[in-house]
């Protein structure tokens, strides 16, 4: 054991040295440290660990909320995650036709619905800027989730309620859901109101697909081995344990394959902005 934190040492005092012969503390700093948690706290005796202890702390959520590889920049601000995205699906769709994106990106509609009608919208690439909570609390007053982006999964694509416009059931507007669930509205924000099952196939049905605007991460429809179902959900549509992302726990919400899909009645958290 002595002899491990030898080597961390010995790690940490190289790494320094490379920090600063570079020259480019800016692109270095952050995977450093960011890989050496544990030597933090283990080396915490040697001196400035209440500056290291912040800086780790910081560090977690700014980890936690770069889960969303499809944002163009995540940093923190205060007590907020600032999560930049233009809202392009990493994955192809219908709805790339005739954009400049159509040569990679567009593709037929083959999915499982008969009923599908292209929409008459095409993606349009956004500037969306999310100012999302990173000590999320639960709310006093719970308030409505808003038509447009509710929160944000992992590839920078908007989550949207389970309301059409004029809060009406999504039956009609789900026959326009592409191959990937999801689909534009007038103005070119692609988006999803159900599973984005592009990201439950790459990532898995139990994983982390992205957090709603109150902080509260959203996890995919299945929870050690078991199809979540909202019988299982409180009315906010999520509940309470320690997940991989949280160890020590922390409310969550689950997207399940009946409505109302990711959120039912409203945000359980105080929620933060978006902007676009
Ligand atoms: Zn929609
Ligand atoms: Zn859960």
């Amino acid at each position: 054991m002595k002899n491990s934190v030898m080597f961390f040492a010995v790690l940490v005092s190289n790494v320094m040295l490379l920090v600063s012969a570079c020259g480019n503390e800016s692109n270095l700093s952050p995977s450093t440290t960011s890989s050496l948690p544990t030597t933090n706290s283990t080396t915490s005796s040697t001196g400035s660990s209440s500056t290291t202890t912040t800086t780790a702390n910081a560090l977690t959520s700014l980890e936690i909320f770069k889960k969303v590889y499809g944002a163009t920049e995540v940093y923190i601000e205060g007590n907020y995650a600032i999560i930049k995205a233009n809202g392009l699906p990493d994955h192809k769709s219908p709805y790339y036709k005739d954009t400049q994106w159509a040569t990679a990106k567009y593709e037929a509609y083959n999915g499982a619905n008969n009923k599908f009608a292209l929409n008459p919208n095409r993606i349009v690439s956004q500037s969306y800027v999310f100012k999302i909570p990173i000590n999320p609390a639960k709310a006093s007053n719970s308030s409505a989730t808003p038509a447009g982006p509710i929160g944000i999964s992992l590839n920078g694509v908007p989550f949207y309620n389970q309301y059409a416009a004029m809060n009406a059931p999504l039956t009609n507007e789900a026959n326009g859901f592409d191959q990937y669930k999801g689909h534009p509205q007038q103005q070119g924000q692609y988006h999803y109101h159900v599973e984005p099952t592009y990201l439950t196939d790459q990532k898995g049905k139990d994983a982390l697909l992205g957090f709603l605007l109150d902080g509260f991460p959203v996890y995919g429809p299945l929870e050690k081995g078991k199809t979540v179902t909202n019988s299982d959900l409180d009315g906010y549509h999520g509940h309470s344990h320690a997940t991989t992302e949280y160890p020590n726990g922390i409310y969550h919400y689950h997207i399940t394959d009946a409505d109302p899909y990711i959120n039912g009645n409203g945000f359980y958290g105080t929620a933060g902005t978006v902007s676009k």
